[in-house]
Parts: structure tokens; C-alpha cells; sequence
């Protein structure tokens, strides 16, 4: 089976676009899977605890033969690469790779929840994911335009390709 699946990249610990960069053409080479579109990159305010440096935020649609745990284990395999640490829950982090939606697939385990939690809050997820597909929709029928308007876009950036970084 193909499915479609839309991936959120973060990035906020050494030299994040690079990171980003780095990301997208790893998920370019991921077996049995075609990367089909990359949406913009945005700036964006960390959530997490104490002071840390800004994000960088993209996500990617991928077309995939992969089944969404083996997809979830490539994307941190990904990171471990990088040298993500575990310890701080909302931590600074070298890259994230969050398996956003795998097609209409619901799922609730300890290991993989789809869709991804966070998705319908989180502005820096939601604005890539409008640019890549406008009319996006998650499984239970909530448009991605509607999460958007409704949370709003305080805090985060889309970044030009003129905008020094
Ligand atoms: P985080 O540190 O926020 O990236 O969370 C990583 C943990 O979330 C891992 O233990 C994953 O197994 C789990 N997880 C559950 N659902 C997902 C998902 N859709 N995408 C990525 N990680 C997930």
C-alpha cells in the first residue's frame, strides 16, 4: 500500500537550517518512499522550558510504501544521527521529526499516536502544513485552514528566501 504522509521538521540547536536542510535530503533517500513537496521554512518562539533559541519549522509530504512504525523508526533514526538527546521533555533539540499524518490512519499506542498530538494547537505545524496542501484535512474531517484560523500566527515567521538568517 502507498500512502501519503506529511512529516513536521524542527530545529532549534546547531545552526538549525543547516539541520533542516540536512533533514530534507535525508527523508529524500528514505527507502521505498518519494519525497513529493517541501513546504516553506518558518521562525518560530520555543514552547518549551526556560530560554531557548528560536525554531525553525518546515514540513514535507511524502509519498510512502513504508507501514507508519517502521516510517516513525527511520524518522528517529534520523535524529538520533544528528545527535538528538532524550532528556528534556520540550528541550532544545538538534532536529525533531514528527510523523504528523499518515493518510486517514488513526492510531493510539504507547509508541505512535496519529494523528500527531500536538498537530491541531501548534501554529509552527499547522502553517507548513496549509502551504503544502491548502485544503489539507485531518481524518476526523477538521480542516487544517479552520485549526490555523483558530489558533492564529503570533510567534511565528515564514521566512523569504531574501530574509537574512
Ligand atoms: P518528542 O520528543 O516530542 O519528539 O516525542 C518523541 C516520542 O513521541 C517518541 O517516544 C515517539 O514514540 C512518540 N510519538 C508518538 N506519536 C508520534 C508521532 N506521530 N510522531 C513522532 N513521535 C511520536
Amino acid at each position: 500500500m502507498i500512502e501519503i504522509c506529511h512529516i513536521g521538521l524542527g530545529a532549534n540547536l546547531g545552526d538549525p537550517l543547516a539541520q533542516i536542510d540536512w533533514a530534507i535530503t535525508a527523508l529524500a533517500d528514505l527507502p521505498a518512499s518519494h519525497l513529493e513537496a517541501v513546504a516553506p521554512r518558518y521562525r518560530s518562539r520555543a514552547m518549551g522550558p526556560g530560554r531557548q533559541p528560536d525554531y525553525i519549522n518546515t514540513a514535507v509530504r511524502l509519498r510512502t510504501a513504508l507501514q507508519p512504525l517502521s516510517l516513525l523508526r527511520q524518522l528517529q533514526r534520523l535524529e538520533d544521527l544528528r545527535g538528538r538527546t532524550r532528556e528534556v521533555r520540550w528541550g532544545p533539540r538538534t532536529l525533531d521529526l514528527d510523523l504528523l499524518l499518515y493518510g486517514d490512519h488513526c492510531v493510539s499506542t504507547p509508541e505512535l499516536t496519529l494523528p500527531h498530538p500536538g498537530l491541531g494547537v501548534r501554529n509552527f505545524v499547522l502553517a507548513p502544513l496549509l502551504d503544502l496542501d491548502p485544503h489539507l484535512c485531518l481524518p476526523d474531517g477538521r480542516r487544517v485552514a479552520s485549526l490555523l484560523a483558530r489558533v492564529g500566527c503570533a510567534g511565528i515567521v515564514r521566512l523569504s528566501d531574501r530574509e537574512p538568517q
